[in-house]
C-alpha cells in the first residue's frame, strides 16, 4: 500500500535524514587505505547509539537473506555492489567502497548510500561513480508531481545506458516511512510516462546502482554480499526524498556538509 505523508510528517522525517547524511559524511571522511570494514561498522554503531537512533539493518531478515544481517551498515567493496556484509578486511589502495546506511529516529526511516574510492582511483571507477551520481541527481530532478514513477526509472536508464552500462532491475528504489522498504517499488529501468503518478507527500528512496561490464549478480557465501558475476566493479548512490508541491526535498542531502 502506498502511503502519503503530510507536510508535518515530512518535517518529522528530517532528523533521521539529517543523521543518515551526517553519518555517511563522517564515515566517508574517516575511511581510507587501511581502514577495516569492521571498524566502519563499529563507528556507525557508536554514532547510532549516541543519537538514540535505531538501525534498520541489524535485525533485517528478508526472504533473500540467509540470516539476520547483524551489522548496522552495508560495506560493498569493488565487485561487491549491494548488501555488503562488513567483515575483517582492511581497505587497499584504489578500492571502490559503497556504504549503504538506514536508521529510524522517532519512528521515521531514512536510507542513503554513497560510493567513493580510497587512495589512488582508476579513471574507469571515477566514471562509474560519476554516472551513478548523475543518474541519481537527474532522477531526483524528475521526482515532481507532474511525473510518474516511470519517469524516474527512464531517467536512470537513459543516463546509465548512455554511458554504456547495462542495468540489473532485481533491486531498486522503494517507499520509505515507518519501515525501510515500502511501496512503491522504483525500478532502475522503465518507460517514461508510465506507472504510479508522483503525488505530494510520497517519500521514496531512489537508488541507481551500476556494474561496469555485466548485469549479473552472484551472492557471497556470507549469504548477503552481492557481487558482479564477472568481477567488474559496482557503484551505488541513494537518497531518501519527499515529493512536495514545491519539488523534491532531499531528506538525506549531504551537500551542505561540504565533504563529498
Ligand atoms: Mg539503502
Amino acid at each position: 500500500m502506498i502511503e502519503l505523508r503530510t507536510p508535518a510528517e515530512i518535517e518529522q522525517m528530517r532528523p533521521a535524514g539529517r543523521f543518515v547524511a551526517e553519518t555517511l559524511a563522517t564515515l566517508r571522511a574517516d575511511t581510507r587505505v587501511g581502514t577495516n570494514l569492521m571498524d566502519i561498522d563499529r563507528r556507525a554503531h557508536d554514532l547510532i547509539r549516541r543519537a538514540g537512533a535505531v538501525s534498520c539493518y541489524i535485525d533485517y531478515h528478508p526472504s533473500f537473506g540467509a540470516m539476520p544481517f547483524g551489522k548496522v551498515i552495508c560495506t560493498s567493496i569493488n565487485d561487491g555492489v549491494l548488501h555488503g556484509l562488513p567483515h575483517d578486511y582492511a581497505l587497499r589502495d584504489g578500492d571502490l567502497v559503497s556504504l549503504d546506511f538506514a536508521v529510524s529516529i522517532d519512528g521515521w526511516v531514512a536510507d542513503s548510500a554513497v560510493s567513493f574510492v580510497v587512495g589512488t582511483p582508476r579513471d574507469e571507477d571515477l566514471r562509474l561513480i560519476d554516472t551513478t551520481e548523475r543518474a541519481l541527481a537527474a532522477a531526483i530532478a524528475a521526482a515532481t508531481t507532474d511525473h510518474r514513477i516511470g519517469d524516474i526509472s527512464a531517467t536512470i536508464a537513459e543516463i546509465s545506458h548512455g554511458a554504456g552500462y547495462s542495468i540489473n532491475t532485481d533491486f531498486g528504489g522503494h517507499g520509505v516511512g515507518r519501515v525501510m522498504h515500502g511501496d512503491p517499488h522504483i525500478p532502475n529501468d522503465g518507460k517514461a510516462g508510465r506507472g504510479y503518478p508522483l503525488r505530494e507527500g510520497l517519500v521514496i528512496a531512489i537508488e541507481p546502482w551500476l556494474l561496469e561490464t555485466t548485469d549479473e549478480l552472484v551472492t557471497d557465501p556470507d549469504g548477503w554480499t552481492l557481487r558482479a558475476a564477472d568481477g567488474s566493479r559496482g557503484s551505488h548512490s541513494e537518497h531518501t526524498i519527499a515529493i512536495t508541491a514545491d519539488g523534491p526535498i532531499v531528506l538525506t542531502d549531504r551537500s551542505f556538509l561540504g565533504v563529498d
